[in-house]
């Protein structure tokens, strides 16, 4: 097993001649490392750079991102997914502002203190903008320490992060702890890969516990998750002369503060003309019947969810005439120009069913 000498001058000379060019790693400003930790939790890197520069270039501080409209945070958001991070991104933002002057603090323990920011989170704020001495742990991480120190607990169990946690502690060099915690997340990134990690040519290679042992493959632990269960949505797509009917889901949900069609959740994929017929009354709509397209199909999108896959069909309708006042109260529906729907933030099985029938 790696000494804690050499495991870390094994990263850190490793680091210099491999690590990837990223923007975020060129600033020391707490509020950039912060905006690109939360994006990076949602996203791929490649995925996430156009996220990153473009919320920095909309909110160059953490003032311009903490008085912008929620809306427009979730509009800049759309496609990340898990809209409930923008909403805590933007409250995080404005408690900087609010109990803090607009400073982010500058320790782990004063990071921690902020809403939505984790562990990992205020270490990685801690180490790269403030050089404080506390390990990052993250799923490269957890994976690399797994295998170079023979650690056998279930990476998915909360009480396996004290281990860890202490083991990282214990190697990372008090006087460059933002370089060993970059270090060791991207060789866990590129070299330490969950598949095929490079283990010929790895500078660990000699003193690593599950490349000696011919274990490899199988760590580091971690227990399945329960298989995703399938919910089927059937969207409403209501239209009335060149306006569609949307609404904004209300709290409790992790699309809250987005806007999608009229929804009926069943247990079926399908639902026959008679039965989609009904809901649009219920909705208070007149069909048009000169104008419906019995032979049209409507299109089905899956989109997967982190427990949970949708399988959403979309059954566009036209109407005779303008939803009446009372049934808008009701429903929350409200007609809205293709322009207007551009502008508004919607879940990306939305857009995907825009873009698709443009
Ligand atoms: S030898 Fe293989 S398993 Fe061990 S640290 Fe290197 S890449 Fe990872």
């Amino acid at each position: 097993m790696p000494t804690p000498t050499f495991f870390a001058a094994a990263l850190l000379g490793w680091y210099p001649r491999h690590r990837r060019d990223l923007p975020w790693r060129h600033t020391r400003d707490p509020y950039a490392i912060w905006l690109s930790e939360v994006i990076l939790q949602q996203t791929r890197v490649a995925q996430g750079m156009p996220y990153y520069l473009d919320f920095l270039s909309s909110y160059p501080t953490v003032q311009d991102l903490a008085a912008a409209p929620e809306q427009e945070v979730l509009r800049h958001w759309q496609g990340l997914g898990y809209y409930s991070r923008a909403r805590n991104m933007h409250h995080t933002a404005q408690q900087v502002v609010r109990e803090f002057g607009g400073q982010f603090p500058a320790t782990y323990a004063g990071l921690r203190q902020l809403k939505g920011v984790g562990p990992y989170t205020a270490a990685a704020i801690a180490s790269f903008a403030f050089d404080e001495a506390v390990a990052v742990l993250d799923g490269n991480v957890f994976r690399v320490l797994a295998r170079v120190f023979g650690l056998h607990s279930d990476i998915a169990a909360p009480s396996s992060r004290k281990e860890f946690q202490a083991v990282a502690d214990q190697h990372l060099p008090p006087a460059h702890a933002a370089e060993f915690n970059q270090a060791i997340m991207e060789f866990g990134a590129l070299q330490c890969t969950p598949a095929k990690p490079d283990c010929l040519f790895c500078p660990l290679q000699s003193q690593c516990w599950a490349f000696q042992h011919g274990q490899v493959a199988l760590l580091p632990v971690k227990s399945k998750a329960k298989a995703a269960r399938t919910r089927y949505f059937h969207y409403f797509v209501l239209r009335h002369g060149e306006e569609l009917y949307l609404k904004e889901r209300l709290s409790g949900d992790i699309w809250q503060g987005l806007y999608d069609f009229a929804l009926a959740e069943t247990d079926a994929a399908d639902m026959p003309a008679a039965e989609v017929l009904r809901h649009v009354e219920a909705l208070g709509g007149v069909l048009d019947t000169r104008r419906v397209a019995e032979d049209r199909p409507a299109p089905t999108l899956k989109h997967v969810l982190s427990h949970q896959k949708l399988e959403a069909r979309f059954h566009a309708v036209e109407l005779a005439a303008e939803l009446p006042a009372a049934a808008l109260q009701d429903t929350g529906l409200r007609a809205y120009s293709a322009a207007e729907i551009e502008e508004l933030p919607k879940p990306v099985l939305i857009s995907n069913y825009l873009a698709k029938v443009s």
